[in-house]
Formats: C-alpha cells, sequence, structure tokens
C-alpha cells in the first residue's frame, strides 16, 4: 500500500501534488492557511483575518475515474454591497473534482460535468485549486440580511420611490 498522508504544516508552504498519482494511490493532504495567503481571495474579503482548514483526498470513481474530494472550512468576512461593512460568511465546502486531461475537458464543454472537472496536472497547486473553489462559491452580491445592514434603514425609510429590483432582492433570500 503506497497510500500516503501529508500534513502541510510539515511541508513546504505551498503543497503541490501530481494530482493523479495522488488519487490513484488515495493519498490525503490537509493543513490550515491564512486568507491573508490568498491572493485573489483577499480581493474579495472586507478583512484579511481568519484561516481556511482544508482536506483533500484522492481516490477513483466506479467508472476508473480519478477524483479530489476536496473539504474546507472557514469562516470568512466579505463585503456588503449595500453599506460596504463587514458580513460574516461561514464557508463550509465539500466537493469532489474529477481529473481529466485537456482532450476530456474539451470534449466536455459546457456539459454540466465540465464544472465538476479540472486539468489532471502533475505539478497541481492545491491552494490554487482551493482559492478557485472558494471564489466560485462566493455570492455574487454579498449583503446583510435587511435588519442587520447599515445602509438598509435609508433605503427602506424611501417608500414612496423603492427600487423594484429590492423586491426581487428579498424574494431570492426567502427562496
Ligand atoms: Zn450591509
Amino acid at each position: 500500500m503506497r497510500r500516503k498522508i501529508y500534513h502541510a504544516r510539515l511541508m513546504s508552504a505551498r503543497p503541490f501534488i501530481d494530482s493523479l498519482d495522488f488519487a490513484r494511490n488515495g493519498n490525503e493532504i490537509s493543513g490550515e492557511v491564512p486568507f491573508a495567503g490568498m491572493s485573489r481571495l483577499l480581493g474579495e474579503l472586507e478583512s484579511p483575518d481568519g484561516v481556511l482548514h482544508y482536506t483533500v483526498r484522492g481516490g477513483v470513481d466506479r467508472q476508473d475515474v480519478p477524483f479530489l474530494d476536496i473539504g474546507m472550512t472557514g469562516d470568512c468576512r466579505l463585503r456588503c454591497q449595500r453599506c460596504l461593512g463587514a458580513l460574516e460568511h461561514p464557508i463550509r465546502i465539500d466537493t469532489r473534482l474529477l481529473l481529466r486531461d485537456q482532450a476530456e475537458l474539451d470534449a466536455l464543454e459546457d456539459d454540466e460535468e465540465a464544472f465538476d472537472s479540472i486539468l489532471a496536472e502533475a505539478k497541481l497547486d492545491v491552494l490554487g485549486m482551493l482559492e478557485e473553489e472558494i471564489l466560485l462559491s462566493l455570492p455574487i452580491a454579498p449583503r446583510h440580511e435587511a435588519g442587520d445592514c447599515q445602509a438598509a434603514g435609508g433605503e427602506n425609510a424611501g417608500k414612496g420611490k423603492e427600487n423594484p429590483f429590492a423586491a426581487l432582492a428579498n424574494l431570492k433570500v426567502v427562496k
């Protein structure tokens, strides 16, 4: 059995894996990384505070497709689009990414499966992959609930000229 379990604290600061090898051997890597170290994500955050905990497990599914199971938890702070204040945002992501070669990815094109597939790189940047998944999961226009938003009072006060989109936004929240 060549299965290996790594902990990123014992490795270099930025772990890279041979993705296919990692999956076929059922390897596992886990660690913590401060949000401050994720430069693309940082642009979406109100504050660099907080730490992301992650685990990546490799495997092969019944169709013999290698995959990475990703688990991430962490509490970050987004910027409310209405009042620009801090908005607590818990990251709870459990997802499976299928490893595909370039030809397979091209063949999938806009197929739904393409969203769950990544390129099977020989030197996969683990943190880059995690960061990408977080970015994809973030709300497009993060906002406080109406009662919690510092800008909400002013907006609701002017009932005579209500923004027609405000009603739509509320509907979305209810759903
Ligand atoms: Zn707000």
